[in-house]
C-alpha cells in the first residue's frame, strides 16, 4: 500500500441516483431528504396513499384485459382484487384503510371489501370520464426507468403509462388520485413529468411528444408538450440539485425548511424546527448508497392527495394522435 496515495473521496459518488420523489424532497426541505434517504426513518402510510396504490394497480391491470372488457365494472373487480391481496399480505396497511372507514370491528371480509371499494368509486368513475381505455393499447405500464446522465449518476423512477401513437410519438401518462394543483404549485408536478421525459429521451433518443397528468380527484387533465430546451434545462436543474445534495452531505448540514407541508410531515418529532431531537447522522458507509434506493413503483405516481402540482407553462393539446380521451379534458 502506498502511504502517499490520496484517500478515496467517500462522498464523490453521492447521490448515485435520484428519483423525482427524492429530488422533490430535497427541494422541499433538505432535512426531509435526509430523514427519508439517509436516516431512512419509517413513515406510516396514509389511507389516501394506500387507496391510490390500489387505484393504480386496478388501472395497470385493466390493460391486461381485451379492449372490450375494459369497463368500469371490471375495473371495480380489479380494485377489489388488489384490496384482497393487500389485506392478505399487509395487515398493517389494511388496518389503516379500515380504520379510516370506521371498519375496525368489522369481521366480514366481503363487507369490508365493499366499503373500501365504495371509497374509491369516485376515482375509478372519474378515470372513465377522462378517457376510454378500450381505445388505448399502452406501450408500457408501471415502467421502471433508469439512465446515467453524468459520471456515476443516474435518474430513475417508475412511469405509470407510456403510449405510442401509430406515428411513433410518445406520450408519458401519470395518474394522480388527488386534486389538480393550483397554479402556484403546478411546477412541482410537471417537474416530475419532465424528469421522466428526460429519462425516456436519454434512454431511447426519442423526445416524448406529450406529458399528461390525470387528476382523478378533480377530473382534470394537464398536458404539456416538452421541447428539447425544456429537457436540457431539467437536466441542468437535476445536476445542480445533485451538487447541492453532495455539498450538504460533505458538510453534514441538511437544513430544515418549514412550510405548510410540515403539517403532513411524519418526522416532526425528529425535527428541531418543531422541538424535536435530531438523530445522529448515520456513518457514511451506511448511507452513501441511500439515495439510490429503489422506490415503490407507486411512490412517485400521485398516490397521495398532496402530491402533484404542475407547471403553469403546460399547455393543453389534442389527444388525437394517441387515440384516447372520450371526454374533453381540461388543460
Ligand atoms: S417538519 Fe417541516 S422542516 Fe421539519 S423535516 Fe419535516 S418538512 Fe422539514
Amino acid at each position: 500500500m502506498n502511504p502517499d496515495a490520496a484517500a478515496p473521496d467517500p462522498f464523490a459518488a453521492f447521490p448515485g441516483s435520484l428519483s423525482p420523489s427524492r429530488a422533490n424532497d430535497f427541494l422541499t426541505c433538505p432535512l426531509l431528504f435526509r430523514f427519508r434517504s439517509i436516516d431512512r426513518l419509517p413513515e406510516p402510510s396514509s389511507p389516501a396513499a394506500l387507496r391510490g396504490t390500489l387505484v393504480h394497480s386496478a388501472l395497470e391491470h385493466l390493460f391486461d384485459l381485451p379492449a372490450a372488457d375494459r369497463t368500469v365494472a371490471r375495473t371495480r373487480v380489479l380494485f377489489t382484487e388488489a384490496w384482497l391481496e393487500l389485506a392478505a399480505n399487509d395487515e398493517a396497511s389494511a388496518r389503516i384503510v379500515e380504520a379510516e372507514l370506521g371498519l375496525g370491528g368489522t369481521v366480514d371480509p366481503a363487507e369490508v371489501a365493499e366499503r373500501v371499494l365504495a371509497s374509491a368509486l369516485p376515482l375509478l368513475d372519474t378515470y372513465f370520464a377522462l378517457e376510454d381505455p378500450s381505445r388505448l393499447e399502452p406501450h408500457a405500464r408501471e415502467l421502471g426507468v433508469s439512465v446515467e446522465i453524468a459520471d456515476s449518476f443516474s435518474i430513475r423512477g417508475f412511469v405509470d403509462r407510456i403510449d405510442r401513437s401509430p406515428a411513433g410519438e410518445i406520450r408519458i401518462v401519470d395518474y394522480k388520485t388527488g386534486k389538480a394543483p393550483g397554479s402556484r404549485y403546478e411546477a412541482k408536478a410537471m417537474f416530475q413529468m419532465r424528469f421522466y421525459a428526460l429519462a425516456w429521451w436519454r434512454m431511447t433518443g426519442d423526445m416524448p411528444r406529450m406529458l399528461q397528468l390525470m387528476y382523478l380527484g378533480s377530473s382534470e387533465v394537464l398536458r404539456y408538450e416538452p421541447t428539447e430546451q425544456d429537457l436540457l434545462s431539467t437536466e441542468r436543474k437535476i445536476l445542480a440539485l445533485r451538487e447541492a445534495i453532495n455539498k450538504a452531505a460533505r458538510s453534514g448540514v441538511f437544513a430544515p425548511t418549514t412550510s405548510r407541508l410540515c403539517d403532513w410531515c411524519a418526522h416532526r418529532p425528529s425535527c428541531p424546527e418543531w422541538g424535536g431531537v435530531l438523530p445522529p447522522m448515520p456513518p457514511p458507509h451506511l448511507w452513501l448508497s441511500a439515495a439510490s434506493r429503489v422506490d415503490s413503483p407507486f411512490e412517485s405516481s400521485g398516490k397521495s392527495d398532496s402530491s402533484g402540482k404542475s407547471d403553469s407553462s403546460g399547455k393543453s393539446v389534442g389527444t388525437a394522435p394517441f387515440g384516447a380521451a372520450s371526454a374533453s379534458p381540461q388543460g
